[in-house]
């Protein structure tokens, strides 16, 4: 009788258990709480167009996206880095709002780090002759051009989504220097030991865990770009210190840049809440087609370019895979 019982007893208190593992209804989410972060913010204003700054267009985009991310994904939780014309944590510069930034992620313990940001590109400067003058005296006077230096507006636009370079195998040529590029460079941002084991901890983390799929995410969001006519500069990789930020977070971590301000038509789109609206539904079915990847594939099975979707139509470059197979041509 007390062996019966003994035996009901445990099969009560373990069936249930048994049944929780098992049941696909209970399957923990692949993303429960999404990070999302304005670039920019108080004194540091970012990029400037002619009537608008970056740091007001991210948060604008930010806080839409957020909303829309609640509305139509009820089960998410998103968090801000900030929701306010403030460095993020109300630090007093850059260099501390970006580890105020990762510090909040990683403590928040967030699946997704999506960070908002505007490119820039700088005016073309053309120099032409203009009249000439005599210089020296006597038998030395000569003739010199003179020249006349104008500036007229870069027409590069379009939007690219930047992942931290993982380089863990040695691929640094594969990485965008900053000075080759537009965009977030800024030589007052110093960046954190690399060498602090923290640090490095996070970095291995990232290669490990986290490139692949933030690099599958960054190519859902250019695809859904594309899908809406707007021209993909493609997923970059990029590890300076505009952008460590998307490593030393321990999760997927991605950096959109949605369009260049210095682009007339771009900033009037920026601005525009048809603009806004279009990029946050962009960005939100991206993120709809990657937590449908994430859930039915089993985690380290990912393969960014196997799951994305038919491309015919809209095709994405991706430069970390075009260039790791080219490295893989050549040895
Ligand atoms: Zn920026």
């Amino acid at each position: 009788m007390t062996k019966r019982f003994l035996v009901l007893a445990l099969t009560c208190c373990f069936l249930p258990t048994f049944f929780s593992f098992t049941d696909p209804g209970k399957k923990k989410k692949a993303v429960q709480t999404i990070i999302i972060d304005p670039g920019h913010g108080g004194s540091d204003g970012g990029a400037k167009g002619i009537f608008s700054t970056e740091a007001k267009i991210c948060l604008e985009i930010g806080l839409k996206l957020g909303k829309n991310i609640e509305k139509e994904m009820p089960g998410i939780k998103v968090l801000y880095t900030r929701t306010t014309d403030i460095i993020p944590g109300y630090k007093a510069n850059k260099s501390d709002g970006l580890r105020y930034r990762a510090d909040f992620a990683n403590k928040s313990g967030a699946d997704l780090f999506i960070s908002i940001h505007v490119n820039a590109a700088p005016k073309i400067r053309h120099r032409v002759p203009n009249g000439y003058k005599y210089v020296g005296k006597g038998k030395k006077k000569r003739k010199v051009t003179l020249y006349r230096t104008y500036y007229t507006p870069n027409p590069a636009h379009g939007t690219e989504t930047f992942v931290w370079a993982a380089d863990e195998s040695g691929h640094k040529t594969n990485m965008i220097k900053p000075e080759d590029e537009f965009g977030e460079t800024d030589s007052t941002l110093v960046a954190p030991d690399m060498n602090d084991p923290v640090m490095k901890a996070f970095r291995l983390l990232y290669a490990k865990k986290f490139f692949q799929n933030s690099v599958q995410l960054a190519e859902l969001v250019e695809h859904e770009f594309v899908k809406a006519g707007r021209l993909s500069r493609g997923v970059k990789q990029r590890n300076d210190v505009g952008i460590w930020v998307l490593h030393a977070t321990g999760m997927p971590s991605v950096l959109v840049e949605t369009g260049f301000i210095s682009h007339s038509d771009e900033e009037k789109y920026l601005n525009s809440e048809s603009g806004q609206v279009e990029i946050v539904r962009n960005i939100t079915d991206a993120l709809r087609n990657y937590i449908g990847y994430s859930e039915k594939e089993p985690a380290g099975t990912k393969n960014s370019s196997k799951n994305l979707p038919d491309s015919k139509d809209a095709k994405v470059k991706s430069e970390f895979i075009d260039r790791k197979q080219k490295s893989k041509i050549n040895g």
